[in-house]
């Protein structure tokens, strides 16, 4: 055993045994083990030229990837591959032999890594390694890429092409070899297709380097439909699965809304292309990626958890707002595959509903937001979640991430009003392009960005102790906030009320109180945090709610409401 294979064991077993009690989950171990990873980097990959040969029906994918790394050092390599595929051969630029062997590929993980015997070459030079490797369904045990007779597909999740845990964005191009009949739709400009015997070969082109999590593939019998303008400069290219009732078109004008949205909302893309391509997953699923977005199946599983009877149209809307919006989030700027979750899903899902308030009106925007993210939340709160910052993609209770992480951002939100709170998002993204960037870096820049602002006088900026204690309590932290109405008297034409907090969390500023008469009529009252309040009104007061547009993530809301007796 090498000296870097005894501290790969060594950093394996520290994290593992630092896994809080038997139930921690096998997603957990991943997280934990790609963590691990990332201290025994010895080169970033800066270039893959990957060929692709996917045959749907006779249920074979064979892949090659000329890699260049630039290295970091002497000592073996550590490169990560998805646990479905089976790497069957590394070879040098002369076609020899690389050794290789599979160092950890435990049944619990969803990637391997391979250990790679070190190519000897001096910091900071290129070099680049050759992987073979294939997927077949008896290989997979993850993630199926042969999601349904005549489909194929890879996601980020499946890690299907190699990683190094720790690198940056790189350049890319890809061709694909599909039979007679079927098409490849790939991140990238498709800048040739060609026949080949039996079928045709596509070539996709990056043109801006791409994150590790921009990469997705499909493979099948599509038709293309109407191609949709979006302003400005960008085509929406929309693909239905041949034989199946499809709802790409409409899936397709989200896009457009939405892409429209935050182009205004956020600055333009650096890519003019975006597909929407439909497939049958079973059991429903959704990706991102830097070009496009490939969604399908049963999409219930994205509805709230209760019992209400939910548009489909909303919620296709929904998914299609949520993956637009990690174009900028996880596309133009990076996110890292673990590390940062609650930035990446947190924030792309907040921006989703404001984008949803566009497309689709305010109230249903937030009565999504209140069933999906608000109420999950509250009853989560009882259960003493893990804190935000601990929680990742692959982990059982990554649900917190679109919760509790989407409510951290409202208060983000209402801290800063409008403009600074768009004017922050924008200015991190702009800055931050074309790297992969972590959530203390948001913190870090976010924080920054107040103070400047509020010393500058901008409108609404209010901040001048910053925003690191905001993030420690809300995503390093597990306490909550819980504001509580209480009612000191009402009478025919008069309510006295103060609004307290029993939690250990406040936040600053007035909150509003919304008052409703017997009348009908209603008002809104703001209120400081433990100022009387008496109201003379016009009649009868019979219902009174603390904060009704749910801007706070308040674990106890049941006390923020009174009802005349
Ligand atoms: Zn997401």
């Amino acid at each position: 055993m090498s000296g870097m294979g005894r501290t790969l064991t060594l950093a394996l077993a520290v994290a593992l045994a630092s896994v809080p009690g038997p139930g921690a989950s096998a997603r957990s171990l991943a997280s934990l083990g790609y963590t691990v990873l990332r201290w025994l980097d010895r080169a970033e990959i800066v270039r893959h030229d990957l060929s692709v040969e996917v045959d749907p029906a006779g249920l074979t994918a064979r892949f090659a990837d000329d890699v260049t790394f630039v290295s970091a050092g002497a000592g073996d390599l550590y490169v990560l591959l998805g646990a479905d595929a089976v790497l069957e051969r590394v070879s040098g630029p002369e076609g020899q032999d690389v050794a290789f062997s599979r160092a950890y590929g435990w049944l619990s993980l969803p990637f391997a890594v391979y250990r790679i015997a070190s190519p000897g070459i001096e910091r900071g030079r290129e070099f680049s390694l050759r992987f073979e490797w294939h997927v077949t369904p008896g290989t997979v045990r993850f993630v199926n890429p042969f999601v349904a007779l005549h489909f194929f597909h890879l996601g980020f999740d499946a890690l299907w092409y190699p990683h190094m845990p720790g690198e940056q964005f790189f350049h890319a191009d890809v061709r694909v070899t599909v039979p007679a009949g079927y098409r490849a739709i790939a991140d990238g400009e498709l800048v040739g297709r060609e026949t080949v015997d039996g079928g045709a070969r596509e070539r996709f082109h990056f043109r801006t380097p791409v994150p590790v999590m921009g990469m997705g593939l499909a493979v099948g019998r599509f038709r293309e439909a109407a191609a949709i303008e979006a302003a400005p400069g960008a085509v929406i290219e929309a693909w239905a699965p041949v034989g199946w009732i499809s709802s790409v078109d409409r899936a397709a004008r989200d896009a457009a809304a939405a892409l429209g949205f935050f182009q205004e909302k956020l600055g333009p893309l650096p890519v003019e292309r975006f597909y929407v391509a439909e497939l049958p997953f079973p059991g429903g699923a959704s990706y991102p990626s830097l070009y496009g977005l490939a969604y399908g199946g049963d999409l219930s599983f994205l509805e709230p958890p209760d019992e209400t009877r939910w548009d489909s149209d909303l919620i296709l809307a929904y998914l299609v707002a949520h993956e637009t919006a990690h174009k900028w989030l996880g596309g133009m700027v990076g996110t890292p595959v673990v590390g940062s979750a609650w930035l990446s899903e947190g924030l792309a899902d907040y921006l989703a509903y404001l984008a949803l308030a566009a497309m689709k009106g305010e109230e249903t925007s937030a009565s999504l937001l209140y069933a999906k993210a608000y109420r999950p939340y509250v009853e989560g709160a009882r259960g003493r979640p893990r804190a935000l910052s601990a929680v990742e993609l692959f982990d059982d209770d990554r649900d917190v991430l679109y919760q509790k992480g989407t409510l951290v951002f409202r208060m983000l939100h209402r801290r800063l009003g409008d403009e600074a709170f768009f004017a922050l998002i924008r200015s991190f993204i702009h800055h931050h392009a074309g790297r992969v960037v972590t959530g203390q870096e948001f913190i870090d820049f976010a924080d920054a960005f107040v103070r400047e602002a509020g010393a500058a006088g901008a409108a609404g900026v209010h901040e001048p102790a910053g925003l690191r204690a905001f993030f420690d309590q809300w995503i390093k932290g597990t306490q909550t906030l819980d504001y509580a109405l209480q009612v000191l008297e009402a009478g025919e034409a008069h309510l006295a009320f103060r609004v307290v907090s029993r939690g250990r969390l406040v936040e600053p500023g007035q909150v509003p109180v919304e008052v409703q008469l017997e009348n009908g009529a209603r008002l809104v009252q703001w209120a400081g945090l433990d100022e009387t309040v008496t109201l003379e009104l016009p009649a009868r007061p019979v219902l009174a709610r603390l904060d009704p547009d749910h801007w706070l993530a308040d674990a106890d809301p049941a006390n923020n409401v009174w009802q005349a007796p």
